[in-house]
C-alpha cells in the first residue's frame, strides 16, 4: 500500500496510544475497494487489489511509512463512564495528506486485539464490515460529514458472535479518530498536561480558524458545538439513526463515526430505535440533539481545568458555552426543513407547517423519504394522490397540502425550479434497512451483486433512478423480518 505516511498522532505523548501491530490472517480475500477514495489518497484500485495490497489491507504486512497504534479513549456508553476503552479492534495506521491539503486518518477496524481489547477478539464479522461500508459511503454521497470506507476484505477466518460468522476487516479513512472519549481520558486522569496538549492538538487540527483568544478549550467547545448541531440537523433531515451516540463514538470533527446497529427510518416514527441493546430508546430517532447536548457536556466537563483554576467558575462559563447549541441546532434543523419544503424565504410558521407534517406522517404511518421526495412532485405538477397513498388516510395530507399550497403562492418561484431544489435535499435513495441485510446474507453466502447494485445506486442519492426503483421502495411484509435486525 504505497500511501505517503505522514503521522502526527505517533508523536503525540505515549500514554496517548499504544504501539501495536495488526495480527496475521490466513486467507485475505478483497471483497470492495473504494476507487475514487484511493485516488484521493494518492493510491490507485491497481494498487490495493494486488496480492500485497490486499495483504497490506489484512494487517498481514504494515506498509513503509505506517506507525501502528491503537488510541486511548474513554466514554459514557449509555449514560455509563468507562475510564478505559480504547480501540480494541481498530489500529491506526497513519495519516495521509491529500492533494487539498486535508489530512486524513487511515485505520484497520478488525485488525485483532489491541491492549485496549479487554477480552474482545479484536475482530469484526463481514456483516457489521459492509453495513458500515455501505451506510457511511451513501452518508457521504448524501453530503453528510462521515468517515469514509476505502476498503473491505474478508480474512478467511471465522469470528464468533452469537454464531460463526465470515470475518472482515475494513479500512476506514476519517478526519481523524478524536472523540469526546478522548478527552474523558485524560480528564479522569486528572492529567491536565495531556488535556491542554490534545487540544491544541484538535484546533489545529481540525478547527485552525478558530479565534483562541478566549483560549484554546472554549474556542474547541465552542467549534464542536457547531459542528455536532449541523450534523445532527443533517441526520434528522434524512431519517438517520445512528444508533449508539456514546460520548466514544462522537467525534471532535463533526463526522458520523462507528456504525454499529445504525439504519434509517421507513416510516416517520420519532421514537424509532434499531439497536436491541437500547432498551430504553435512549437513542431513538428524535432523542439525537437532546444526546449530542448531553455528549458535549461531557466534553465540556472534560474541559473545566482548562477555562479557570476555580472549578464553579470554570463550570458557568462552560455551561454558558453549552446554551450556543439549542439555538445552532435550531436553526439549522429549521434551514433542513425549508430546503426539503422547497421554502426559499423564512416566514414564521414555517416551522409550524412542517411539525405538522410530521405529526400526520407519523399518526398515518408514512414512509419519511418517499414522502419528502414526492413532495416534489405534488409541487411539479400537483399530483397529490402518489404522496396521499403513502399515508393511512391519505385525507390527512390531503389537508395538510392546502395549507402547504397556500404558503408556496407567497413565494414567487416557478414550480419545476423549486421541484429541482427539492430533489436535492430529499433523497430518492437511502441504505434501507431490508436492503442491507439482504446484501449482508448475500455477501456472506459470497454474492457481492447486491452490494456492488446497492453502492453503485446510493452513490447518487438524490437522482431519480428508474431502473432501481425497487431499492426507494419501503420493506414489503415478506422483507419484514429484515427491518429490526441489527448488530455490530
Ligand atoms: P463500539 O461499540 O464499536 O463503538 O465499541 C466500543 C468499545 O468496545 C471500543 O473500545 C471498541 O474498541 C471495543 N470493542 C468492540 N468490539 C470489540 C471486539 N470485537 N474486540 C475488542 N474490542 C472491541
Ligand atoms: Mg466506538
Amino acid at each position: 500500500m504505497p500511501f505517503s505516511f505522514d503521522n502526527t498522532y505517533a508523536r503525540l505523548p505515549s500514554r496517548f496510544f499504544e504501539r501495536v501491530s495488526p495480527t496475521q490472517v490466513s486467507r485475505p480475500e478483497r471483497l470492495a475497494i473504494n476507487d475514487a477514495l484511493a485516488a484521493s489518497l494518492g493510491v490507485s484500485i491497481e494498487e490495493l487489489s494486488t496480492p500485497e495490497g490486499v495483504e497490506g489491507l489484512a494487517g498481514n504486512r504494515v506498509p513503509a511509512g505506517a506507525e501502528p497504534i491503537a488510541l486511548a479513549y474513554a466514554g459514557h456508553q449509555f449514560g455509563r463512564l468507562v475510564p478505559r476503552l480504547g480501540d480494541g479492534r481498530a489500529i491506526l495506521l497513519g495519516e495521509v495528506v491529500t492533494g487539498d491539503g486535508r489530512r486524513l486518518d487511515v485505520q484497520l477496524k478488525g485488525a485483532g486485539p489491541t491492549p485496549f481489547s479487554r477480552g474482545g477478539d479484536g475482530r469484526a464479522a463481514i456483516g457489521p464490515v459492509l453495513r458500515e461500508y455501505l451506510v457511511s459511503e451513501a452518508m457521504a454521497a448524501l453530503g453528510i460529514p462521515t468517515t469514509r470506507a476505502l476498503a473491505a476484505v474478508r480474512t478467511g477466518e471465522r469470528v464468533y458472535r452469537e454464531a460463526p460468522l465470515p470475518g472482515a476487516v475494513l479500512t476506514r479513512v476519517a478526519s481523524s479518530h478524536l472523540r469526546v472519549g478522548t478527552f474523558q481520558y485524560f480528564a479522569v486522569r486528572g492529567d491536565v498536561e495531556a488535556l491542554s496538549r490534545l487540544t491544541e492538538y484538535a484546533l489545529a487540527r481540525h478547527y485552525p480558524e478558530m479565534c483562541i483568544h478566549e483560549g484554546p478549550a472554549l474556542g474547541l467547545l465552542d467549534a464542536v458545538t457547531s459542528a455536532q448541531a449541523a450534523l445532527v440537523a443533517r441526520w434528522m433531515g434524512v431519517g438517520f439513526v445512528h444508533g449508539v451516540m456514546n460520548t466514544d463514538n462522537t467525534s471532535i470533527s463533526g463526522e458520523t463515526i462507528d456504525y454499529g446497529p445504525c439504519a434509517f427510518l421507513d416510516t416517520y416514527e420519532p421514537g424509532r430505535t434499531f439497536s436491541s441493546i437500547d432498551e430504553g430508546g435512549r437513542y431513538a430517532f428524535a432523542n439525537q440533539p437532546r444526546i449530542a447536548l448531553w455528549n458535549l457536556a461531557r466534553l465540556a466537563e472534560a474541559l473545566l481545568p482548562l477555562v479557570d483554576p476555580d472549578e464553579k467558575r470554570a463550570a458557568e462559563i462552560l455551561t454558558a458555552r453549552l446554551e450556543r447549541f439549542g439555538p445552532r441546532f435550531e436553526e439549522a434543523l429549521a434551514a433542513e426543513m425549508r430546503k426539503k419544503l422547497g421554502l426559499v424565504t423564512a416566514r414564521e410558521g414555517d416551522l409550524d407547517l412542517g411539525r405538522d407534517l410530521l405529526a400526520r406522517m407519523h399518526q398515518q404511518h408514512a414512509d419519511y423519504t418517499l414522502t419528502f421526495r414526492r413532495l416534489a412532485d405534488v409541487v411539479a405538477d400537483g399530483d397529490e394522490a402518489a404522496v396521499a397513498e403513502l399515508f393511512d388516510d391519505g385525507g390527512a395530507f390531503v389537508e395538510w397540502a392546502a395549507a402547504y399550497r397556500a404558503r408556496l403562492a407567497s413565494e414567487p418561484l416557478a414550480p419545476a425550479e423549486r421541484a429541482a431544489s427539492m430533489r436535492r435535499a430529499s433523497p430518492a435513495f437511502i441504505p434501507r434497512n431490508h436492503r442491507v441485510e439482504e446484501m449482508i446474507a448475500a455477501a456472506a453466502e459470497g454474492d457481492m451483486a447486491p452490494f456492488e447494485r446497492l453502492h453503485g445506486v446510493l452513490g447518487r442519492p438524490y437522482d431519480d433512478q428508474p431502473d432501481a426503483a425497487d431499492l426507494a421502495e419501503p420493506p414489503g411484509e415478506e422483507q419484514w423480518s429484515y427491518r429490526t435486525f441489527c448488530g455490530t
